[in-house]
């Protein structure tokens, strides 16, 4: 498939083999950076799987604030599932300390992140290859944010794109601190387990910078101690919702993984699309046409452009109809397998348990690593 995606250009044109691994992983010494672009797309990561991915360590995650949508799947599930498969070892993060970036959490976040964790299960993470772990079960990961904030200025926070998105749409008066810190939050997420690799949607290329910024310093300033994290862009690093908006939990506009089909159609109906009959894949002059085009292309299989040629001058009706049945189906075997796990909540919640008790291991000894890296071991 040839498809554009709209990311920035990586700082070198460097091949992109993954480097050694470090922190508490063998070898113990953090390997040069320097020449290791910020991140890696899908087409590039398909060459390296060609290759051995059981020395890749992959950390990504959801907020549980409602049920993950069809932006969470083509931008980073679906890579998250195949790097599993290829044997990466991975870890899957509810990131449910960061609800509380811009609203209260309650007895809704359980319900929601119990919902993430069938989601998961549904698209295929296997908890016996995955570790699937929630922020706040984990002390030590949350202790690392202590050091790393030093790392970083008020500043350079405050000047950081996606939080400054994400505090407008929040909807909030005052702008939290917790907020303000999340992409430090974030970089203890990926360090705490020294990844390699963060399988993520566009929206977070800037806070994935600010991980590779901690690392650096930390490794500058005491000793070289982490692998600076890449990003991996899906061919889906931004899937619009309903408005023409990115599609995302708290607008309101998403195709939710978990839903009916009728539901699919009903929402796909209501899609923002333009006047123009004849249908393209154009997504810099056309993005709400071009995402349906996407999404169904994805969910196929097939080319964008093939899939803009197949409806031709058929019309965002024609358009529409393509998409809700390329969803549907391509949905239906995962939504079968949801309706199946979704009440267990013993199921679900163990998985959380003996997920935090491996993550904790992780957090413990690379704590422990800074600590003394930085004259804190008595
Ligand atoms: P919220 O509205 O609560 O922020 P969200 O829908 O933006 O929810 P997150 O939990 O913030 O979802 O994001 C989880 C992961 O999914 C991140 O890696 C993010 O980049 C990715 N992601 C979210 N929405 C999309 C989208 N529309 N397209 C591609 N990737 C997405
Ligand atoms: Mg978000």
């Amino acid at each position: 498939m040839s498809i554009t995606v709209d990311v920035p250009t990586p700082n070198t044109g460097q091949a992109t083999s993954f480097p050694a691994t470090a922190g508490n992983r063998p070898p113990s010494a953090a390997p040069a950076q320097a020449e290791v672009p910020a991140f890696l797309t899908e087409a590039e990561l398909a060459a390296q799987l060609v290759g051995d991915a059981r020395r890749i360590r992959v950390l990504t995650g959801d907020r549980p604030t409602g049920a993950l949508h069809l932006g969470h799947y083509l931008g980073s599930l679906r890579n998250r599932v195949r790097l599993q498969d290829a044997g990466a070892d991975m870890f899957v993060l509810v990131a449910d300390y960061q609800v509380v970036t811009d609203r209260d959490a309650g007895a809704h976040t359980t319900g929601h992140a119990l919902g993430l964790v069938a989601d998961y299960l549904a698209c295929g993470l296997d908890p016996a290859r995955s570790t699937i772990f929630a922020h706040s079960a984990v002390p030590a990961l949350n202790q690392l944010l202590l050091p790393l904030l030093s790392l970083v200025s008020v500043a350079e926070l405050e000047r950081n794109p996606t939080t400054k998105a994400e505090a407008a749409s929040a909807g909030r008066p005052a702008l939290s601190a917790l907020m303000l810190t999340y992409p430090v939050h974030q970089a203890a997420d990926i360090l705490f387990c020294h990844a390699d690799l963060v399988p993520v949607g566009r929206d977070q290329l800037p806070h994935l910078e600010v991980t590779r910024t901690v690392a650096r310093r930390f490794n500058t300033r005491y000793r070289p101690l982490f692998t600076e994290p890449r990003a991996l862009i899906s061919d889906a690093p931004s899937v619009l919702g309903s408005d023409g908006a990115k599609m995302s939990k708290s607008r309101g506009n998403t195709i939710a993984l978990r839903a009916t089909a009728d539901e699919t159609a009903a929402v796909i109906k209501g899609f923002k699309t333009d006047p123009d009959r004849h249908i393209t894949y154009d997504p810099t002059t056309r993005p709400e046409v071009s995402n349906l085009v996407l999404i169904t292309a994805l969910c196929r299989g097939e080319d964008p452009h093939t899939v803009a040629e197949q409806i031709g001058s058929g019309g965002a009706a024609t358009l529409k109809r393509h998409a809700t049945e390329a969803v549907n189906e391509h949905l239906r075997p995962l939504r079968a397998r949801r309706a199946e796990i979704a009440a267990e909540r013993a199921l679900l919640s163990g998985i959380l348990r003996r997920g935090a008790e491996r993550a904790t291991a992780e957090a413990e000894a690379t704590l422990q690593q800074v600590r003394e890296a930085m004259g804190m071991a008595y």
